[in-house]
């Protein structure tokens, strides 16, 4: 078989589209910036969403996608997590997996795997041919922190982390309290967390990682595990890599020419990501407190969930019509003063639009980067997996948001919503939110510049790929 030149890159995404995304933004830069060719191989336990279809449309020829053939995960209990599931659908997906990346390595002059953090058991495939596993991690390197020194805090503590009195201290974070670690690390019996130390093993196979994020945002951090400790892999920090804005299959044009209408930073975007859900009284609260607030707003609303937090991750689409579960009147009493989003909006472009002036968000990694690199302060609401270690970085330690308080049941109150609308939108606090958020736009777009160090960084791993090819 004839084998291509031009040195190429398998790219593996775990299912969600907050992997799907930024891999997509990796493969583009790879491509345009140091001349790859680029297949994503994409394991999924369904036939693929209109998002997902969307995010592979118009890519440059350089990069191709293949879905592997759909593996059921049906037989996991409802209420297993998130990070069980994702690692299952990718186990399963192995043996199409290896087919796929044969025909690559037999066919291409293949020069590494590239896994997100959930994508570790393809690094036997990828040895198999004697090819190079990287990890590119989509989330904050406090995370990655947390990984790498999950052996050593497993060793010294043997309470649950959520009864310790006093915060886990990883070197160069913000301190972090137990109770706002991911749901596995709340339960050091459970198989989720023995999956995780498992991980945390395999982590020291890859040949480096890269993280999107960037040195300015997280320097001690970094600092921290680019020193890192005898037997630890290379750590680069590539990022911030965010869409530049699709639509991603939906009719955006209502929502942006709402947007177009309001004033300039008059406008407070809500939105979970994709797969936050609310119950239906935290919904009601939401509602009336945005009504309460008597601030614009743009609002992607599901139907509501009452067990969990993260109930259309797979799926993205609202379970139901949402529309139903919002107060009676509320929808009459807002018009014009809001707009309701059902499932899914153009999130980029909403970012981007002068309008927009504050997001309330879950605190996903990609979300909080594309606000930053739109500048755009934020309320933090973080609901599922590290997303409470991110409001922390971001409320605690960068001050570019106000995090949610929640009452003895779990509730965050409608005036409370209301304030913390105010705040963002037309307040004080706005406008130090709004400034810090500026510095770190700023720092976000130097990094990425031609001498900025997300620059040098990618374009590091990227001479090591080349020359691994020479021989
Ligand atoms: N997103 C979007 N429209 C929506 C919801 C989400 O475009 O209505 C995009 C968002 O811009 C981001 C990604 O989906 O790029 C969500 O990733 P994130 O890490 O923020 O959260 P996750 O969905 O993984 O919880």
């Amino acid at each position: 078989m004839q084998v291509q030149e031009i040195p190429h890159v398998a790219i593996l995404p775990t299912p969600g589209m907050g992997h799907l995304i930024p891999i997509v933004e990796l493969a583009k830069r790879l491509a345009s910036h140091h001349n790859f060719l680029v297949t994503l191989l994409i394991p999924t336990d369904g036939s693929p969403i209109k998002p997902q279809k969307a995010a592979l449309q118009a890519l440059p020829n350089a990069i191709s996608s293949i879905f592997l053939p759909p593996v059921s995960v049906d037989d996991l209990p409802e209420d297993v997590v998130i990070e069980t599931r994702i690692s299952l659908t990718l186990t399963r997906s192995l043996p199409a997996l290896r087919d796929s990346f044969r025909v690559l390595a037999e066919s291409t002059r293949l020069v590494a795997l590239v896994v997100d953090l959930f994508g570790t058991d393809a690094f036997d495939v990828a040895k198999e041919f004697g090819v190079p596993s990287y990890l590119f991690y989509t989330t904050t390197a406090m995370d990655l922190s947390l990984i790498f020194y999950l052996p050593e805090l497993d060793e010294t503590y043997s309470c649950e982390y959520r009864h310790l009195s006093e915060p886990v201290k990883l070197p160069g974070c913000v301190p972090i309290h137990g109770t706002v670690l991911e749901d596995p690390f709340q339960d050091r019996k459970s198989e989720a967390y023995k999956g995780i130390l498992q991980m945390a093993k395999q982590y020291l196979l890859a040949a480096g990682i890269m993280v999107n994020s960037f040195l300015d945002l997280q320097p001690g951090c970094f600092k921290a595990l680019m020193e890192g400790k005898e037997g630890w892999q290379p750590v680069y920090p590539v990022g911030p890599l965010v869409q530049s804005g699709s639509d991603h299959g939906v009719d955006d044009s209502e929502c942006l020419r709402w947007l177009d209408k309001q004033p300039n930073n008059s406008v407070l975007f809500v939105s979970f990501g994709s797969g936050g859900t609310l119950s239906c009284e935290q919904l009601h609260e939401l509602a009336l407190g945005l009504e309460m607030s008597g601030q614009r707003f743009v609002w992607v609303v599901r139907s509501p969930h009452e067990k969990a937090a993260n109930a259309t991750y797979f799926s993205v689409q609202s379970i139901k019509d949402p529309f139903p579960f919002l107060p009676g009147g509320f929808l009459e009493r807002t018009k014009g003063l809001g707009l309701v989003v059902p499932s899914w909006a153009p999130q980029v472009q909403i970012l981007k639009h002068a309008s927009t002036g504050g997001f309330l968000s879950h605190c996903g990694w990609n979300s909080t980067l594309e606000s930053i690199v739109h500048g755009v302060p934020l309320i933090a609401w973080p609901l599922y997996a590290e997303q409470r270690m991110n409001s922390v970085l971001l409320a605690d330690d960068l001050k570019v948001a106000l995090r949610v308080k929640v009452n003895e049941k779990g509730l965050v109150e409608r005036k409370d919503i209301a304030n913390y609308a105010r705040g963002v939108i037309e307040g004080e606090e706005g406008k130090l939110l709004k400034s810090k958020m500026k510095e770190l736009k700023n720092a976000a777009e130097r990094a990425l510049s031609e001498d900025g160090s997300s620059a040098k960084s990618l374009a590091e791993v990227a001479q090591i790929w080349k020359s691994t090819d020479k021989d």
